[in-house]
């Protein structure tokens, strides 16, 4: 008998959340960005989930060329600009566009110039200014000078102007909040053409609220598709639907006394009388090892707790108020019933790590 353990992906889901974005950014064409294995979902099901995307968006060059493989014809993007020298025919190849962030970037492109233009070869661009996270692109003071030197190439097609946002989940940031980034992109994007990128999934969930204040031609949303919320409200509250439910079974029960532990290290210790059910489900699935007591988790639908450290392929929770639980009782993890960022929240992480962090033993299926 298999481990009972098992991840089920909503593809009805993911094409429910895509139409959110659509209702949150009305006219801005929608990236849908399925880096790491479309957030552990599996890229080849992101890419149905997301078919009716204007484009799809990724780090990963070899899952871009996948993507053509899989026979997607609309733009791809590699978001990130995760590119050398050596990979510029490879991108040509395959029609891929790509985000450019920094000088070197620059010189490789005008390096390749003369050849890849000669070939006709046009590559549409996303020139990234660093507006204040620090991580990727231009400084706004730097942006026009980066923007000119791409105009000048003869193998540039498009180039849409692009940034990122650290905090835009975070209403009242007091370091960077994103009406300060979206005021630096524009003063360094101020005069040039080209269309706009900025917002992520929080920035899409925002876009209402800041109406007068951002404007994008396209966004670049990751985890709302997924049913995941980048913070804020949860992703209910935002109409989104879990694209993923992590199941498995009960596969043992323990009566257990006042003073019995639990697990190894023996963390948790019993009040009184109990009954603890033991789980097909370790942190080698993917389950965060360290979450702690009290973290929910689903039992024939009703809602209790962890007890005990999760070990490599067990887990163990609180059956005491449901009597009726034994072997074989239907375990949610987290998805359907359990929001992810609830169970991410109680073991301090977010839901971003727990999709990506799926293990590939699990086994998946379509529901
Ligand atoms: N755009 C860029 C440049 C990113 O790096 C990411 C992911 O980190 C996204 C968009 C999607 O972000 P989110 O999943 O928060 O919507």
């Amino acid at each position: 008998m298999p481990r009972p353990i098992l991840a089920t992906i909503h593809i009805a889901s993911m094409q429910h959340n895509l139409a959110v974005v659509r209702a949150c950014a009305p006219g801005a064409k929608a990236w849908g960005v399925l880096k790491a294995n479309g957030y552990g979902h599996g890229l080849e099901r992101a890419m149905r989930g997301f078919a009716d995307a204007d484009g799809l968006a990724l780090v990963e060059l070899d899952n871009a060329i996948r993507l053509r493989e899989l026979g997607w014809k609309k733009p791809i993007l590699l978001l990130e600009g995760f590119f050398g020298f050596e990979d510029l025919h490879t991108m040509a190849g395959y029609s891929l566009q790509s985000a450019v962030h920094c000088n070197e970037q620059l010189a490789w492109l005008e390096a390749a110039d003369a050849d890849l233009g000669e070939r006709g070869i046009k590559f549409d661009l996303h020139l990234k200014m660093n507006t204040g996270m620090n991580r990727l692109g231009f400084k706004p003071e730097a942006f026009a000078a980066a923007h000119a030197r791409l105009v000048a190439l003869a193998c540039v097609g498009n180039i849409t102007l692009m940034t990122h946002f650290a905090n835009a989940d975070d209403a009242e940031h007091p370091l960077l909040p994103i009406a300060e980034q979206i005021r630096r992109f524009e003063a360094g994007a101020a005069g040039l053409p080209g269309m706009r990128s900025l917002s992520n999934s929080a920035g899409v969930l925002r876009q209402g609220e800041l109406e007068d204040l951002l404007r994008n031609d396209w966004v670049r949303p990751g985890i709302m598709l997924y049913g995941g919320t980048p913070g804020g409200k949860s992703a209910a509250d935002y109409g989104l639907r879990p694209a993923m439910t992590l199941t498995s079974e009960i596969i043992g029960v323990q009566d257990i006394a006042a003073g019995d532990a639990v697990g190894y290290g023996s963390r948790f210790t019993a009040d009184g009388a109990m009954r603890v059910g033991v789980v097909a489900c370790g942190y080698a699935d993917g389950y965060p090892r360290h979450a702690p007591l009290d973290t929910p988790v689903l039992v024939d639908g009703v809602r209790t707790r962890l007890v005990g450290r999760v070990s490599m392929d067990m887990l163990t929770v609180d059956l005491t108020h449901i009597p009726a639980a034994t072997v074989g009782s239907k375990v949610v993890l987290w998805g359907d019933g359990l929001p992810i960022d609830e169970v991410a929240t109680a073991a301090g992480t977010i839901g971003y790590e727990l999709m990506c962090a799926l293990a590939p033993r699990v086994a998946v299926v379509e529901g």
